[in-house]
């Protein structure tokens, strides 16, 4: 039995080195401190919680669902969107319900990419923009993006020959793993530049609600005509602390909507009726719960700024995200300082590289860990001396 060539073409697992020393570590007895994964650690808020126990002792939520998405699950993600980003959106065309917003950017690939043809990733990137095209037997087109572009790529540096190819640009701010924001002139730019060359705009929208300090992050779908080129992939998971619930949603171009809902109809068959209906009252409610939960994310992304920045880091605290992207200090590669974090504190921090050539020399802490965990890890490293130069 022979696995596919496209399966073949899946790079190793970059994590696996980490995964089994901090699995050594935990058998050895040591208290780890993860600040691996940006999962969030705070609870669903309890309306949301009680609205699924009502909804699963109802028998109507039993049966299969709509493989779109519910209408008045769709409908309640055309509200929320009304309402938070005063984009319209017609339910029935332009709204697509997700088994979690991954599903859909797994998917988008097979609705879209023929073999040979190009997509956009940029690098470092969210790693599925780069696995799915793959999958779809695609070829992945790194873009780089770096600290001096504020992480937003120059389109310029793209070679005319691979655009002409390219079927897919994919972006996504607030962006994992380097927590960089962009305004509306670079959204602009994006749907110019996809106008331009007839690219499907994908645009991972996952972090719009974790914004700190008074900073509103802005959906695509906000520019003028962006719904000729653009699909948003939104979710449920990082706004409402529903990571394990999967559910989210794909919103903009009908033309995209309805080629990605065409995928889907052959492959799942929608949310559990149940979750849905918790969904829509987590859109629908009051938002409160949205500013309790980022409150606890400032205290948290201030203690970590501050103490690295005591350890001779000189970072800016990120305007949104869970994500504190930094360089690895002089003489370590980022495994080689993950590594050494994991072994003299116990600190799992993730590799730059993981994400992406580009993110050599860098590595990830993300903030979904209790404050006083936060405050333990930066003395860890003080005690170990552990510092930036
Ligand atoms: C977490 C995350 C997602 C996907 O989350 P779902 O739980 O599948 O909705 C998508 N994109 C980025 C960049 C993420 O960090």
């Amino acid at each position: 039995m022979k696995p596919s060539k496209r399966l073949g073409k899946v790079p190793p697992y970059l994590f696996a080195e980490i995964d089994r020393k901090k699995s050594a570590a935990i058998a050895r007895g040591v208290d780890i401190i993860n600040m691996g994964i940006g999962d969030p650690d705070l609870p669903t808020p309890p309306h949301i919680v009680e609205a699924l126990k009502k909804a699963v002792d109802d028998p109507k939520t039993h049966n299969y669902p709509s493989y779109q998405g519910e209408l008045d699950y769709r409908s309640a993600v055309a509200e929320w969107y009304q309402k938070r980003f005063n984009v319209t959106l017609d339910p029935q065309k332009e709204v697509l319900a997700l088994i979690g917003s991954k599903e859909g950017i797994a998917h988008v690939f097979t609705a879209f990419v023929d073999p040979g043809d190009y997509v956009l990733v940029p690098d470092p990137g969210y790693p599925v923009y780069h696995m799915g095209t793959i999958l779809a037997g695609g070829e992945p087109y790194s873009v780089p993006v770096s600290e001096k572009t504020n992480y937003f790529p120059d389109f310029g540096v793209i070679p005319l020959d691979v655009v002409r190819r390219s079927k897919i640009l994919f972006l996504n701010y607030p962006n994992n793993p380097t927590g960089a924001v962009v305004g509306l002139k670079e959204m602009e730019a994006a749907v110019e530049f996809c106008r331009t060359h007839d690219l499907l705009l994908c645009w991972d929208a996952a972090y719009t609600e974790n914004a700190y300090d008074g900073y509103k992050v802005h959906s695509i779908l906000e520019i003028k005509d962006a719904k000729d080129v653009a699909i948003e992939f939104h979710s449920l998971s990082k706004t409402y602390n529903m990571t394990g619930w999967r559910v989210g949603m794909a919103c903009g171009s009908a033309t995209a909507v309805q080629a990605l809902g065409t995928i889907k109809t052959n492959v799942d068959s929608g949310i559990f009726k149940a979750i849905q209906r918790a969904a829509i009252v987590a859109l629908t409610a009051p938002q409160d719960c949205i500013a309790q939960s980022n409150k606890i994310y400032v205290e948290r992304r201030n203690v970590l700024v501050e103490g690295l920045n005591s350890l001779g880091w000189k970072l800016t605290a990120p305007k949104a995200t869970f994500y504190m992207w930094a360089p690895v200090p002089e003489n370590f590669t980022s495994a080689s300082f993950c590594a050494h974090l994991l072994d003299s504190c116990g600190i799992v921090a993730v590799p730059g590289n993981g994400y992406g050539a580009q993110g050599k020399g860098y590595f990830r802490m993300a903030i979904t860990l209790p404050v006083e965990r936060i405050h333990a890890a930066i003395g860890r490293m003080q005690a170990k001396d552990i510092r930036f130069q």
